[in-house]
């Protein structure tokens, strides 16, 4: 079997230069900040076109023309608070959205060829210049309420949803299984995506804004779901998809091959100090790494094993470059980091040999469109090949699985787990249990964080509606 498999001639150049500049940053690396005048002077390229393509395509609808015209102005603070009105994580969304693919991605001079925008970074500098010159979100004129939420889930959904509440005069209580808020923002994508300090000012900001968080606490096993029924007025559920999707293929159980999350979580964990007791360092030094899969969590273990000082990276995707998931961005990233991809190529099996991994490729042909337009993947008969490996590392996405206590409670989910809880109804994100609403991944399926926080807001919304405040 030795003879078949296959060792990659890699860039490793540029790998190797990333990585020492890792080691040199300290493994950080976020996207330069903006400056002030920088700050302006993207402001300054918006055209203000009749038809700001932008907002339409933002998920949350923001007022982006209005917010960098105030920072053109250097009205820093009126554009934080406008900034806040539709987006309740917005220094979060300007750092983690795909904006290739929503607001700058329809921005007029993107599309005349002039380069976009940067809205994702002046929406991001807005809120951290803002706070650090000490703007606090004006709670001045809110109505306090005798009424009070339970939120099941500190991710971008249920922290959108609280938001919301706060300011209407309700009082949030949120739940979270996990020592810290953010859901997938602390405990998914990586640091040098989203700096972790980030969320925790967020929690801080909410905190001084009225939301109570009740933190390591899973409802179904430390409070029951009926205590939060019977104790508040209605109940938002904003508790993800966690649903490890398999491939498939024999030997996906063999050891050295790797679930994503887990992997990305031990790293978190680890540069955060917070590794449980007896769980050691999944470290790719020195390893050679396959990952499967074309999503933006793929490209997160791409990154993240080339961060670790991975001897190579390969990633395999089925479809081709122009059809993959992964924001572009994010791809781009990866190849300048010295992610070796193929392309049209799909996994069939995992096999062992002489202590090494060797993952089995089949290449693939794009096919006829399907009814929502994607080319299915058609094998190309006798393209066999197999690629050494130390680890692989399956990136194939999550599924949401339904709690056992939603049926107990009528709570109702469609044929792949997903709550029902339509925006479009009486009460907006309302489940088929009157008091309990629910939003983001749970409702949609993995997808991003700037939609979870659309729906958060959108049940919160429902919520106030239900209970009489609005
Ligand atoms: P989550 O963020 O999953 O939060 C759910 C929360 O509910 C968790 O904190 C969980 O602990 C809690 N919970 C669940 N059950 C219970 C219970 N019974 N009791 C108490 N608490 C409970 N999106 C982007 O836009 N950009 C990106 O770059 C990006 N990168 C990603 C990278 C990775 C590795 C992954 C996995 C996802 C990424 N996403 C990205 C997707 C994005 O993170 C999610 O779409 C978003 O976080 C969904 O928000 P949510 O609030 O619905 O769920
Ligand atoms: Fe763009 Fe996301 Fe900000 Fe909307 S929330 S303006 S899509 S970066």
């Amino acid at each position: 079997m030795g003879d078949v498999f296959k060792f990659l001639n890699l860039p490793r150049d540029p790998g190797q230069k990333f990585e020492a500049e890792f080691r040199r940053r300290k493994f950080i690396e976020i996207y330069a900040p903006l400056q002030k005048g920088e700050a302006a002077e993207q402001a300054g390229r918006c055209l203000s076109c009749g038809n700001p393509y932008c907002e339409w395509e933002c998920p949350v609808h923001n007022y982006i023309p209005n917010w960098l015209k105030l920072v053109e102005e250097g009205k820093l603070f009126e554009a934080a608070e406008l900034s806040h009105k539709t987006n309740s994580l917005p220094e979060i969304c300007g750092r983690v959205c795909p904006q290739d693919r929503l607001c700058e991605g329809a921005c007029t001079l993107n599309q005349g060829g002039f380069g976009a925008v940067t809205i994702g970074s002046v929406e991001k500098y807005i809120t951290d210049e803002a706070y650090k010159q000490g703007w606090r979100p004006d709670m001045s004129k809110v109505l306090w309420t005798d009424k009070r939420v339970a939120i099941i889930g500190a991710g971008p959904a249920g922290l959108a949803a609280a938001d919301v509440l706060v300011r209407n005069g309700v009082k949030p209580v949120v739940y979270d299984r996990y020592e810290e808020i953010g859901g997938l923002l602390t405990f998914g994508i990586p640091e040098f995506k989203l700096e972790k300090d980030i969320v925790v000012r967020r929690r801080r900001i909410l905190e001084e804004m009225g939301v109570e968080f009740r933190l390591n606490t899973e409802i179904g096993t430390d409070v029951e779901f009926e205590t939060l029924l019977a104790e508040y007025d209605a109940v938002f559920m904003g508790m993800g998809a966690y649903e490890y999707m398999k491939g498939g293929f024999p030997g996906e159980q063999l050891p050295g091959v790797l679930e994503a999350l887990p992997f990305l979580v031990n790293n978190i964990r680890y540069r955060m100090n917070t590794l449980p007791e007896g769980e050691r360092h999944l470290s790719m030094e020195g390893k050679r790494v396959v990952v499967l899969g074309g999503g933006d969590t793929a490209m997160d273990c791409n990154r993240t094993s080339i961060r670790q000082g991975a001897a190579q990276v390969v990633c395999a995707y089925r479809r081709d470059e122009a059809n993959m998931p992964g924001s572009k961005r994010e791809v781009a990233n990866a190849k300048e980091e010295g992610v070796a991809f193929l392309w049209n190529r799909q996994p069939v099996e995992i096999v062992q040999h002489n202590g090494a991994l060797g993952v089995k490729l089949v290449t693939t042909q794009l096919g006829e469109p399907d009814a929502k337009g994607r080319r299915s993947p058609v094998v190309v008969p006798g393209s066999e090949e197999i690629i050494a490996c130390d680890h692989v590392i399956v990136a194939f996405g999550f599924q949401v699985k339904p709690e056992q206590w939603f049926e107990q409670h009528g709570i109702k989910v469609d044929e792949r787990g997903r709550t029902v809880a339509q925006a479009r109804q009486t009460y907006k994100h309302q489940t088929s249990h009157p008091k309990v609403f629910a939003g983001g991944d749970q409702v949609r399926g993995a997808d991003l964080v700037v939609r979870a926080v659309f729906e958060g807001r959108q049940a919160a919304e429902g919520i106030l509606e239900y209970i009489g405040v609005w």
